[in-house]
């Protein structure tokens, strides 16, 4: 018999901070670096590019973390799921060990924020996990701790984890994090705007005119900047081949249908 799951249907860090009212843009305005989308890619850059002195201007189509950044699991960490030994096989140690090292610095780079801006965002250090039910499936966890463990990450193996139930085995990788990711990036936003810098909402970016300066063409005006960064998560400019092959394997799919 199947039960009705508790709760609402809601991200729960979207439920449980005050949604945003930062202004659509109204009139045309000269930046630095105009940024496409205001999510962890958008903010974190902003929140960077302003710190070095540029002013920014954030444009949000519709509001702020409420795309994928408001839905994550807001586990912050260079374990995911099994991927070290597949990457090595795939693409070599050396970039493996390079995917590796840049998750722990951007793990720190979050801890550092947290710390700078003494940020109230339920930060917490914490092991991460990726675990096996099975025996038969325990092969494929020792050899991610062991291609883990090759690339210097802080891995081990482990048979006891605080989850209510048995497990044969796991990854476990040591002084990860956890943060309310909401609660996190309202603060960066927070900070970005004013000093000649914006966030901007409910402002589509419908076209990037490239030039000196550049033009972000919105559905509510132009914004020029000498440099332009799209953080959508999903391409929005036909740029690098990559709406060409979206629309080409969801063609693909339609087709299959
Ligand atoms: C279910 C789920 C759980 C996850 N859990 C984790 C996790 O625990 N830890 C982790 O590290 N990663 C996690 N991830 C991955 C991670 O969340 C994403 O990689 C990250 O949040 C993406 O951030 P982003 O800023 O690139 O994109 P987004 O947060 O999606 O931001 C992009 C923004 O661009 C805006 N936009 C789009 N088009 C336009 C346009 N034309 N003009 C202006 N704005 C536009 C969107 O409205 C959106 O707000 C998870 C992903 C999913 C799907």
């Amino acid at each position: 018999m199947t039960q009705p799951l508790e709760g609402k249907p809601i991200s729960f860090w979207i439920d449980s901070t005050p949604t945003t009212t930062f202004p659509s843009l109204a009139s045309g305005i000269t930046v630095d670096v105009a940024i496409a989308g205001g999510g962890i890619a958008g903010l974190t850059a902003a929140m960077l590019l302003k710190r070095a002195g540029k002013t920014v201007a954030v444009i949000e189509a519709r509001q702020i973390i409420t795309g994928t950044s408001g839905h994550t699991t807001a586990k912050v960490t260079s374990l995911h799921q099994l991927i070290y030994a597949d990457l090595i096989k795939q693409h070599g140690e050396e970039k493996a060990r390079l995917y590796g090292e840049s998750n722990q610095a951007a793990i720190e780079r979050v801890a550092q924020f947290v710390a700078e801006e003494q940020i109230d965002c339920d930060f917490k250090r914490t092991s991460a996990y990726s675990f096996a039910e099975s025996e038969q499936d325990l092969s494929k966890v020792k050899d991610e701790v062991e291609a883990a463990s090759k690339l210097g990450l802080p891995v081990s193996f482990v048979r006891e984890t605080s989850l209510p139930f048995a497990i044969a085995g796991a990854v476990k990788f040591d002084n990860q994090s956890q943060f309310h990711v909401r609660k996190y990036l309202l603060h960066l936003a927070n900070l970005i705007s004013g000093n000649g810098s914006y966030v901007f909402e409910g402002t589509t970016v419908q076209k990037v005119e490239d030039g000196e300066p550049c033009r972000v063409i919105t559905n509510q005006g132009v914004v020029q900047a000498r440099a332009v960064i799209v953080t959508t998560n999903l391409p929005i400019l036909n740029e690098g081949l990559y709406l060409q092959n979206i629309s080409q394997t969801l063609l693909h799919y339609w087709c299959s249908d």
